[in-house]
């Protein structure tokens, strides 16, 4: 409530925040959460709380009046329409460069994303996060990480055989073939749920192409896990359509955090201000970067450091089709959560999950999202005539992604005599190189941080999500982002409070 003193309020209801919240309120501390995105706990007049990929709604986008889909054309034709103007799941955020895909709501990312629950090997850990034990990481963190959001693996078996995965079978033969190595990826899709679809037991949900607008069955988002656990222990409140807008020292001590409550077209209804002792900062990586930057600039936050804002990048995610001969379908069928991957990271610097392109018609294409080895990092600044946060970014950059993501495609090409599909991404546009699912930085950890994540500058405040990791994290991002912040609330809680 407006003029509320609370011990500790987290922007953000992701990753981060959630396990920030979690073990704060398990030590006995009360946590006041922000989510300027909405509960998403209440079905439309069709029965379900989301909308299917197939046919986007007005829940799908936020705060945009046309679909802005990361496939932006299929067969030659251009796909996305009109929607009305609503504070829907996925923003689809355009900084000139680079599109940027995040989820908004209670759960964050883990409402729209494919629960890709992804350990990075071992060997490449120091090159993720040099300052951090990667002794206590995969001890410890990783585990409890992996316990906490539910991951699970596919029955092989099951894998084999099902109609489902057929165009991971494909992927699966095609790596295996070029003599790469096809790792099978755990998820936080609930892989019995999955089975039971199959046998038509259950309403479906991952084989109804529910991926990217949320999901309405068997996917372990954080409000099913972690924060299904953080409410229960009765510490943790949610003010969901509130966004934070400033925090600055207050007179008193602590932080004066300023809110404005939004409707469902994103108009402002009531501004607020709450006093907080600790504030996490947990909007992620955009987000939380995006508010420093400003609160940096203009003052309010006058002592953070000058890496505030820096370290950004984009995971090196780049898309690309494939089109397979006619004795190669990859299914009418195909599961909405990717279990497989091609890990030619440490020879041509790609990891690449084998994709599903649910359409519901055989395509006859093998579908992937790259991961790479990318040496580009951007900066946030601000820009004060306008009044926003700019990132310079440049699209020319995609490039070395492209060439390490070429490492695997070329020669797959090459060995099966196949093409690239050139209809996806526009007319005769071969890779996606224009967005990203991952965005990683912008308050870097022992840089912008101390090594747990307390900012720098201004005691009690802290970045515990995205914004944490430089930019990579050689595979998709969620579990070490979870990990992490396992590692560092630990840490504060035994030392902060
Ligand atoms: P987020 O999960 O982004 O949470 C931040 C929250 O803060 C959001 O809910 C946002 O609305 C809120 N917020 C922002 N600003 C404010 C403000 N000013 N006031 C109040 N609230 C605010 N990763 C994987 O590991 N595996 C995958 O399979 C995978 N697939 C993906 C697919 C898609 C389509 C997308 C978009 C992402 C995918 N990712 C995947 C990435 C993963 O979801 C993100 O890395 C992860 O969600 C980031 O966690 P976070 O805690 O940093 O922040």
């Amino acid at each position: 409530a407006n003029g509320a003193r609370v011990p500790v309020l987290v922007v953000g209801t992701g990753y981060g925040g959630s396990v920030a919240a979690l073990r704060l309120a398990q030590a006995g501390v009360d946590v006041h959460m922000v989510e300027m995105g909405m509960t998403w706990d209440t079905p439309g007049s069709d029965g379900k709380i989301f909308s299917g990929m197939r046919s986007p709604d007005y829940r799908a986008y936020w705060l945009r009046t046309r679909t802005k889909q990361p496939l932006s054309n299929f067969l030659g034709f251009p796909i996305d329409k009109d929607v009305p103007k609503y504070t829907g799941i996925l923003d689809a955020e355009d900084f000139g460069g680079i599109l940027v895909y995040q989820g908004r709501g209670v759960g964050g990312g883990s409402l729209v994303n494919g629960g890709m629950a992804v350990t990075p090997k071992r060997s490449r850990f120091s090159a993720i996060l040099p300052s951090v034990n990667a002794d206590e990481m995969y001890n410890v963190y990783y585990p409890r990480a992996n316990s906490g959001l539910g991951v699970n693996e596919i029955d092989r078996a099951w894998f084999d055989t099902t109609d489902c995965y057929q165009y991971a079978r494909v992927g699966r033969k095609h790596a295996q073939r070029s003599g790469f190595e096809f790792v099978y990826v755990p998820n936080v899709y609930d892989f019995n749920y999955m089975k039971q679809e199959a046998a038509g037991a259950v309403p479906k949900s991952a084989l109804n192409a529910e991926i990217l607008y949320g999901n309405n069955y068997g996917k372990k988002s954080l409000q099913k896990t972690y924060l299904a656990q953080a409410k229960a222990t009765g510490r943790v409140a949610i003010s969901a359509q509130h966004r934070v807008t400033s925090v600055s020292p207050a007179s008193g001590g602590g932080y004066t955090v300023a809110i404005e409550q939004i409707d469902t077209t994103g108009n402002v209804v009531a501004t607020k201000t709450v006093t907080a002792a600790r504030v996490f900062f947990a909007a992620g990586s955009v987000g939380t970067s995006k508010l420093l930057v400003k609160l940096k600039a203009t003052g309010a936050l006058p002592n953070l450091n000058g890496e505030i804002g820096k370290g950004w990048g984009d995971n090196g995610n780049v898309m690309v089709g494939r089109a397979n001969h006619l004795w190669d379908p990859t299914g009418s069928l195909q599961s909405g959560m990717p279990t497989g991957g091609i890990d030619n990271w440490d020879a041509g610097g790609a990891f690449a999950e084998v994709a599903p392109l649910p359409t519901g018609i055989e395509t006859y294409a093998s579908f992937y999202l790259s991961i790479t080895n990318t040496p580009h990092r951007a900066e946030f600044s601000w820009n004060g005539s306008a009044g926003r946060v700019d990132l310079n970014w440049q699209t020319a950059w995609k490039q070395s992604s492209i060439d390490m993501a070429k490492s695997i495609f070329d020669k797959i090409n090459s060995k099966e005599g196949t093409i690239y599909r050139t209809d996806l991404f526009g007319t005769y546009k071969i890779w996606g190189d224009h967005l990203t699912y991952h965005p990683l930085g912008g308050a870097v950890l022992n840089k912008a941080t101390d090594n747990y994540g307390r900012l720098h500058g201004h005691p009690g405040l802290y970045a515990i999500d995205g914004s944490l990791i430089p930019g990579n994290t050689s595979v998709n991002p969620f579990v070490t982002i979870t990990a992490l912040a396992e590692r560092n609330i630990e840490k504060i809680i035994a030392t902060d409070l």
